[in-house]
């Protein structure tokens, strides 16, 4: 892995949120995207060399629903960058972990991700992202 690509933020409001992390980091956002397979709008911002995802939930199915009803808003996962996301799947699927999709998908920012479910990660949600060819 390559480095800390960016940690996901589970919010209720974007906007109060983009303000709150606007205050924080000095910075605004560089990027609004929704993942509607993810039913998540997301918020980007750059911080050195990682960066801040904010993640709101556009339905009640979506995973940040369920993670806001069961924990709050908060950390929800980290981002680690990889540069051959299938490879690192292999690699960790043949170490013990739990993959939460059989193959990559396509996630927010231009990325191809995979979740690596928590009860394998000692409760860390982790999220392996690869720069999608363009
Ligand atoms: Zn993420």
């Amino acid at each position: 892995m390559n480095k800390i690509e960016h940690l996901g933020i589970a919010v209720e409001n974007l906007e109060t949120s983009s303000r709150l992390f606007e205050l924080l980091l000095g910075n605004a956002p560089y990027k609004q995207e929704d993942v509607e397979s993810e039913g998540v709008s997301t918020l980007f911002f750059n911080i050195g060399e990682s960066k801040v995802e904010l993640l709101k939930a556009t339905n009640e199915q979506s995973p940040i629903s369920k993670f806001l009803a069961k924990k709050g808003p908060g950390f929800h996962h980290v981002a680690f960058a990889v540069s051959d996301i299938r490879s690192e799947m292999n690699r960790l699927r043949d170490a013990g972990f739990e993959l939460l999709n059989d193959e990559p998908k396509p996630g927010a920012d231009n990325k191809l991700i995979c979740f690596l479910h928590p009860r394998s990660t000692g409760g860390l949600l982790v999220e392996l992202c690869q720069d999608a060819p363009l």
